[in-house]
């Protein structure tokens, strides 16, 4: 079930390898199988210890379905996600047991877009944050009350609260009351998908602000998963970019904002609402439908949508490459076009 760790491995807390997630397609009476949506498409990348790693794209990308497969709420159908246990050791979620994975879950949260839902409407917010304790084992009668007390005062919540019910909560306190769920069993990396993106603006920057001082403060590891360019730019230390179920960038996110090198984030990050001095005529304005991921076109899956596309990108897919240290992306041209940036 595991190995020991590479030296060359030592930062990287989640290594996601060649990772594939494919829907099958059925029809008729006998559920004949017809085709498979590519939800995610042999996609790579790791995560640091203690960073945040942003994921952006339209609505249909993939990203929610890629967090749902490293978190082993989806099972994926091939590929690795290799994780770095508190003892060193490595294991590759994709592979793990529903036996074996009992004692590994602990390690890996996600926090959803619509806190409501989330939540047990039929449980008290005490018993919410307490469940996850009591699951792992981690404490039992006046401890867990102490625990329960301690992660509420952590996330902002008044523990006088803890015997009421997710509805006599706001929406931005339900997200604490999710947070402090999520941060119940000490995980190492939690999966952010939409975690604010349900809430006013002015609740999205507290909520922003609230992960960031609990990232210092436990050392946790976020995957942050958004649409909003705004939000991953706020809190990501690096960004990738999906595309149809495929990374087609990914770099430092102060190199990704201002010196982009596929078209597609150039024409995400032209669409970023600007200030009242700069041009709106600067909008790239993407024509035609983003590719059905269930049969997606020829060659680089963005060239009916690209204005830089040439004959080869109708031909042939483009290979995931490192450009500059640090910087990859999947564009046969990245080297020559000479993309804008965020202002
Ligand atoms: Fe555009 Fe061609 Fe690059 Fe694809 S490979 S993003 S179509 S220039």
């Amino acid at each position: 079930m595991s190995e020991l760790i590479d030296l060359n491995t030592r930062t990287k807390l989640l290594e996601v390898k060649s990772l594939k997630k494919y829907f099958p397609i059925e029809k008729g009476f006998l559920r004949r199988l017809v085709g498979h949506v590519k939800a995610v498409d042999d996609v790579s990348f790791y995560i640091r210890e203690g960073e945040t790693l942003g994921l952006v794209g339209e609505s249909g990308c993939g990203k929610t379905t890629l967090g749902r497969c490293i978190v082993r709420a989806l099972h994926s159908d091939a590929g690795e996600i290799l994780l770095k246990l508190p003892d060193e050791h490595i294991v590759d979620l994709a592979k793990l047991s529903e036996n074996e994975l009992r004692g590994v879950r602990r390690h890996i949260h996600m926090i959803f877009q619509d806190p409501y839902a989330s939540l047990n409407p039929r449980m008290t917010v005490r018993d919410i944050i307490a469940e996850p304790l009591q699951n792992n084992g981690l404490a039992e009668g006046e401890e867990l009350n102490e625990k329960v007390r301690e992660l509420m005062r952590v996330v902002g919540l008044n523990i006088q609260h803890m015997k009421r019910y997710p509805h006599a909560f706001s929406g931005g306190q339900r997200q604490r009351i999710g947070i402090a769920r999520s941060l119940a069993p000490n995980p190492r990396l939690i999966v952010c998908d939409e975690a604010v993106s349900a809430l006013d603006v002015s609740i999205q920057a507290q909520i922003l602000n609230l992960l960031q001082d609990l990232q210092e403060q436990f050392h946790l590891t976020y995957l942050f998963i958004a649409h909003d360019l705004s939000v991953v730019e706020h809190i990501s230390d690096r960004v990738g970019v999906m595309y149809v179920g495929k990374l087609v960038e990914l770099a430092e996110t102060e190199d990704l904002f201002l010196a982009p090198k596929h078209p597609y984030t150039e024409a995400l990050l032209s669409a970023v609402p600007k200030t009242d001095s700069q041009k709106k005529s600067d909008r790239i304005i993407l024509t035609g439908e983003i590719a059905d991921p269930a049969s997606p076109p020829s060659g680089c899956y963005f060239h009916p949508r690209c204005k830089y596309a040439r004959d080869l990108c109708r031909r042939e897919a483009p290979a995931w490459q490192e450009v500059t240290p640090g910087h990859f992306v999947a564009c046969h041209f990245a080297d020559e076009l000479a993309l804008k940036g965020a202002e």
